[in-house]
């Protein structure tokens, strides 16, 4: 659906902007979101038409399905047709938060906002507007990330404006997201096994304190085949992306600065840990001490190296562990799977 461009406001995260962007919402218009994990592009998920305007503002392809975000318990039942015992426990435990589980879906998620699946993504989120802002819109909200399909993700009001200035038509600042990485998506194998499809916030470690097993699906850690079935749309795609070239390096940091060092391609920098650096004879951005902080930093670190200009960037690898699974699953994407061993 193309449309004229159009005039973004910005709202604050009041009563009074809540109010506001909750009227869009119900309008059919598209809102960006502020929410623990990334800034979303929020649209009635009942609503086509509205999530229509949510594909065509980020490009995104139709057959990456929306997360739906709801705001209480009750909202559960009325979409989704089943929901086993497991749910309920980790809902309990991981709700609100960046927990996304998949259930079949009921008739009133429309096949646009499941990318064509008969199953349905449910989150819900714990940042205090996104949380009001269903609320007020008194409708279940499909949020995909508000970035630009394929680029980094938005973690703050300036990453959406940058991003979906002149496409939505509101923007409610929320400030910075606490998590950085986009939610933990699961679904069910059995009354006692879930599947990580993506890994986010809500670590493995933690999900095996609900469920008896916790399998990390492969398309977590590899590339995929061509033709090879994928469980979660969003693994296709070529994603995280900056304008740079990405390499994700593995060793220690005497062998990552020597072999940096050793490069003679153009504009190249080095993204590492804080506190390492001075080794490098390039120039060097840091993101982050421990798994956390690399998660929250990540995506405007990324970000941030296009603005400088970056033409090609060697990155520390994270841990893949807790939540460092998820930056390391950001980063090989975001690498386009040009992963080295230093
Ligand atoms: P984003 O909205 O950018 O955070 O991406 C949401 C991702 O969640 C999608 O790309 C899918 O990989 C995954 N997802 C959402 N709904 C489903 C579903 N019904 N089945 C499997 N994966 C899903
Ligand atoms: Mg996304």
């Amino acid at each position: 659906m193309r449309r004229e461009k159009m005039e973004t406001i910005l709202l604050s995260a009041d009563a009074a902007g809540l109010e506001q962007a909750a009227a869009w919402i119900k309008n059919g218009e598209v809102v960006g979101m502020p929410t623990e994990t990334v800034y979303g592009l929020a649209a009635d998920a009942c609503n086509p038409e509205a999530v229509a305007r949510v594909f065509a503002a980020k490009g995104r392809p139709a057959d990456n399905p929306l997360i739906v975000h709801i705001a209480d318990m009750a909202m559960l039942p009325e979409l989704v047709s089943e929901i086993p015992e497991l749910a309920l426990t980790l809902a309990e435990k991981f709700w609100p938060g960046p927990l996304t589980m998949i259930f079949k879906k009921k008739d009133c998620i429309p096949s646009i906002t499941s990318g064509g699946l008969d199953t349905v993504g449910i989150r819900m989120p714990s940042h205090p507007a996104a949380l009001e802002l269903i609320r007020r819109a008194g409708v279940p909200i499909a949020a995909p990330s508000g970035n630009v399909s394929g680029y980094p993700s938005p973690t703050s009001v300036q990453h959406m404006v940058r991003d979906m200035t002149g496409k939505i038509a509101a923007i409610v600042d929320g400030g910075e997201c606490s998590v950085g990485v986009e939610s933990t998506v699961i679904c069910f194998e059995n009354e006692d096994t879930v599947r990580i499809l993506r890994p986010g916030g809500v670590t493995r470690e933690m999900l095996l304190t609900a469920a008896r097993h916790a399998v990390i699906d492969p398309a977590i850690l590899h590339e995929l085949q061509e033709g090879q079935a994928v469980r979660s749309p969003g693994m296709k795609y070529q994603h995280y992306s900056p304008r740079a070239r990405v390499i994700l390096a593995e060793g220690d940091y005497d062998r990552f600065c020597s072999y940096v060092n050793a490069q003679e391609e153009e504009d190249i920098f080095a993204l590492v840990f804080d506190g390492e650096g001075e080794a490098l004879s390039v120039p060097v951005m840091t993101y982050g001490r421990d798994e956390q902080e690399q998660a929250r930093q990540l995506f405007a670190s990324l970000r941030e190296l296009d603005d400088r200009g970056a033409g090609c960037v060697y990155v520390r690898a994270p841990k893949p562990e807790g939540v460092g699974l998820a930056v390391y699953n950001r980063l090989i994407r975001a690498a386009g799977f040009e992963v080295i061993q230093v």
